[in-house]
């Protein structure tokens, strides 16, 4: 089926009055070619069940909708409604946009199937709904992947090796339960208006059996450590019960800073830590 054909996004901007609103991060995406590389990094969408958070204008949906997803959209700003109103009637049956805080929404109970989660994130909330996605005792999760754009700065936490400036709690989260990938950089001079950074996409999908330790735990931990980077572990995880006893069980010297530990001595930490409680 060829794509209906729509008025380019600018005129949408133009004709609803939608001036980007800093408050909400709001930072839209227009070139087709662009949009249509970010849809194809789950791979192929056709059929599949997509939910997007911050559609906006409707940049990324027509591109997942091009594709041949079926789209569920939560849109905070109610200026973008009628825009996506006329992008639903130009795809019937395949979007849905529902009006709300994705902070207080959760896709599985809106989506009935296991769905992709794909995303030109607002920068405000961008970091705590990827922690909530990840986060959760609970998994495997009901996503599929995530394709989410973040700025260069919060991608390269997501992604980084142990060693690096920018090792810590949000890379262990992310890579104990997921494959975690920079898929795309994305120039600032690609938003309307450009973001003061960089930015980039990228690609996590659940890895099938993550070790078998308690989030919570793992939280505490690195939340303790990372919490006092520049501190030897002796220090920063004295507050911890057992945290140093769990530390000389494994071997691992309490001399070490935090972001020397990689993520397999992480777990193996944080495992012993659950045995000694
Ligand atoms: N998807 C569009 C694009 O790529 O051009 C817009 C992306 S813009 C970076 C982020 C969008 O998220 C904006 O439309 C903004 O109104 C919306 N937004 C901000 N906070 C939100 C929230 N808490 N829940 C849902 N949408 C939100």
């Amino acid at each position: 089926m060829s794509a209906p054909k729509l008025p380019p996004l600018r005129e949408v901007i133009a004709k609803h009055g939608l001036s980007a609103s800093k408050a909400l991060g709001q930072n839209f995406l227009f070139d087709e070619q662009l949009l249509d590389r970010i849809a194809a990094v789950p791979g192929s969408l056709e059929g599949e069940q997509v939910y997007e958070v911050g559609p906006g204008p409707g940049g990324l949906t027509r591109a997942l909708l091009r594709a041949g997803a079926n789209v569920t959209a939560v849109e905070r700003d109610r200026r973008c409604l009628p825009a996506l109103a006329e992008l639903a009637e130009a795809y019937p049956d395949q979007l849905r946009v529902i009006e709300g805080d994705a902070m207080k929404i959760d896709p599985a109970s809106e989506i009935g199937a296991p769905f992709h989660i794909a995303s030109n994130l607002p920068y405000n909330v961008g970091t705590a709904l990827a922690v909530g996605w990840l986060g959760g005792e609970s998994w495997p999760p009901q996503w599929k992947s995530l394709t989410l754009m973040f700025q260069r700065e919060v991608a390269d936490r997501i992604v980084a090796k142990p060693g690096t400036d920018a090792y810590g709690r949000l890379a262990i989260l992310a890579q104990w339960r997921c494959d975690a990938r920079i898929a795309m950089p994305v120039h600032r001079s690609a938003f309307t208006p450009p973001p003061k950074v960089m930015s980039a996409v990228v690609h996590l999908t659940p890895k099938a059996q993550p070790e078998g330790v308690r989030m919570a735990t793992l939280e505490a931990l690195t939340a303790a450590a990372f919490g006092q980077r520049r501190k030897m572990l002796r220090q920063s995880l004295k507050g911890l019960p057992n945290a140093l006893e769990a530390l000389e069980k494994v071997a691992i010297a309490a001399d070490r800073r935090p972001e020397t530990l990689d993520l397999p001595e992480w777990i193996n930490l944080a495992g012993t830590l659950d045995t000694l409680r």
